[in-house]
């Protein structure tokens, strides 16, 4: 080894030993005749203290060291003059007396500081990855996910589950999301999909008897780019037979309690995950990943509005329209402005308009256009149903249930916002079931899923696929977690009349889920156990457990918004030769398109 000690290890024990420590520059500050350098390795740091009257070569070589060179520094550890400790450093009593000092290999002057934290354009941090990975955020993260994975899989191994991989190259189905193709060189003018995710597979380790699995899984989808999304994630794929849904989730809560308690920055609001059903989470937080850090929460005031002198409502209520508010707290003076500034996002989630009452925290005074046309007894009734208080702002909608929950879901999240309470520093996870089976009637009269087409439906609810799909609810359930979805995942279908019904409904011919699916169509057949799993996305879990705001931040080598590797410059053109190969004609003129449209954005 090149060195005795790491840069995090020394302390007042060491005091009086010989070591040899190796590392980057992180700072040097020259005192003329004394050089003191910060050695950091992915351990940590230490001050080295080079001076000319101890090792003239050492203080020459000092002076030629800039940031970022690879030094390494033999010399006696030494208690720090009383006064010049670091508190905040875990090597901050000791320093290091240099007797010889090499420079190992010098570096070139960083695009940005790596010794301090500072807004650096992302591009630039991407092009850069490797550096930007030096500095200490994207090491705590880089930990914090090595943690968490660690974690994942002890915990899983104790409980008699087995990590199996899958393959990268399967097959294209029509599950979801669009798919990353690869074509065969092999079989020509044919393509092999990389999975949006091992669904089929780990369902076929159950047919297989495998009983418990697991995998860290990378899953590739070809979907437009978000904070929390990128074209290649990572799963812990979960799949178990012979269990019922409180199996999962107990079994997944327990998991995630651990190892939230062994690797996060952030804690857990509390442990005993809510359950909601689909129908709860819309009607009082108006979506389905509800944050759950904060209330704002929906009230139907349906009864009250509707019998207002307000026709809009009067009218909506009697067509069967429900009318319902959140009370922010503390915005009862916002003025005109700011409310046409809501009222404007509103119009945005889907609103017509939005109305409101504010309350004026001094003289209790209600101002609003919707309040002339509501008894002093049905203000009162209002008051009192939202629990209002001086100096709050109601916000109300009436239209389309769908819409309602759309436009205070929207109208809560902004106002959790503004009121710092989506800056809390904690967990808030929770589970949401019974969920419908289909989410919409498709144009063609076909049904999509809101799960996958192999979630369960009810047991008690089969007939109605026939007599009325929508109303059938299914095995589904999610994980949430301050207002992202976690991880979803369902009691699966066993038998293929099953299957293949769901699949006739989502809108496959029997030809068509044969020729798709006809592996596991057959499998199902050859006794298949009731089974069930779930798919937390580790990326989004880590984010979280890391307070970061995307999930770039804790993905090593993420690709940017645009879906490019900024630095490595991928997606690339290929030789000619390599298409020949693969049969395959790229239009003219495409590649060198693409190629310009990403460098301009690294500018
Ligand atoms: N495969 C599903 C997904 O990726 C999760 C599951 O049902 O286990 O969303």
């Amino acid at each position: 080894m090149l060195k005795t000690h790491n840069c995090g290890e020394l302390r007042v024990e060491n005091v009086g030993q010989q070591v040899t420590l190796a590392g980057w520059v992180h700072r040097r500050r020259d005192m003329g005749g004394i050089i003191f350098i910060d050695v950091r390795d992915r351990d940590g740091k230490t001050q080295v203290v080079v001076d000319a009257g101890r090792s003239q070569a050492a203080f020459s070589a000092a002076e030629q060291i800039r940031p970022e060179y690879v030094v390494q520094v033999r010399g006696q550890v030494s208690r720090r003059p009383a006064g010049q400790e670091n508190p905040d450093l875990p090597t901050g009593e000791i320093e290091v007396l240099s007797d010889e000092l090499v420079v190992l290999n010098p570096a070139k002057t960083p695009p940005f500081l790596i010794d301090r934290e500072e807004a650096v354009d992302e591009a630039l941090r991407l092009k850069y990855r490797y550096l930007d990975l030096r500095r200490e955020r994207m090491q705590r993260n880089m930990m914090i996910r090595h943690q968490a994975v660690k974690f994942i899989r002890d915990f899983l191994d104790r409980r008699g589950f087995i990590e199996v991989e899958t393959p990268i190259l399967f097959k294209s189905t029509p599950e979801g999301a669009r798919d990353y193709l690869v074509p065969s060189r092999v079989h020509p003018g044919k393509f092999y999909a990389l999975p949006q995710s091992p669904q089929q597979l780990k369902q076929l380790l159950m047919v297989a008897g495998y009983e418990r699995y697991f995998q860290i899984a990378r899953c590739f989808r070809d979907e437009d780019q978000r904070a929390d999304r990128q074209p290649e994630f990572t799963q812990l794929d979960v799949e178990m037979s012979f269990v019922e849904r409180d199996d999962v989730l107990n079994l997944v809560e327990a998991l995630i309690v651990g190892m939230v308690k062994t690797a996060s920055a952030v804690p857990l609001a509390y442990e005993q995950f809510p359950r909601l059903s689909y129908a709860e989470a819309m009607e009082r937080f108006g979506t389905d990943r509800p944050d759950l850090r904060f209330g704002l929460e929906l009230v139907d005031i349906s009864d009250i509005a509707g019998k207002s002198a307000f026709h809009v409502f009067a009218e909506n209520v009697a067509a069967g329209k429900p009318v319902k508010a959140i009370r922010v707290p503390g915005c009862g003076t916002y003025s005109r402005k700011q409310l046409t500034e809501l009222e404007e996002m509103a119009k945005e989630a889907g609103a017509k308009g939005l109305a409101w009452m504010a309350i004026d925290p001094e003289t209790e005074e209600i101002r609003g256009f919707i309040t002339k046309f509501f008894s002093v007894e049905q203000l009162v009734a209002v008051m009192e149903r939202l629990s209002a208080e001086p100096g709050d702002l109601l916000l109300i909608a009436s239209d389309e249930r769908r819409i309602v929950h759309a436009v205070l879901g929207a109208m809560r999240e902004e106002m959790g916002q503004r009121l710092g309470y989506k800056d809390r520093k904690e967990l808030a996870f929770a589970w949401v079931v019974d969920f419908p089976l289909f989410e919409e009637m498709l144009e063609d009269g076909h049904y999509a899923p809101s799960h996958h087409m192999f979630t369960a439906p009810k047991r008690e609810h089969i007939s109605w696929l026939d007599s009325d799909p929508r109303a059938v609810l299914s095995e589904q359930y999610d994980l949430i977690c301050n207002g992202y979805e976690v991880g979803g995942g369902s009691i699966r279908i066993h038998e293929r009349w099953l299957q293949q019904k769901i699949m006739n409904l989502i809108g496959f011919s029997m030809e068509e889920a044969r020729e798709q699916f006809g592996h596991l169509l057959d499998a199902f057949e050859y006794g298949t156990p009731p089974h069930g799993g779930i798919a937390p996305g580790i990326d989004r879990l880590v984010m979280l457990m890391a307070g970061e705001p995307n999930i770039r931040e804790v993905i090593a080598f993420p690709k940017s918004q645009q879906a490019a590797d900024l630095m490595a410059d991928a997606p690339s053109t290929v030789a000619p030769r390599q298409l020949e190969e693969l049969s395959i004609a790229v239009k003219e003129g495409l590649g060198e398109k693409s190629k310009q449209g990403m460098t301009q954005k690294l500018r």
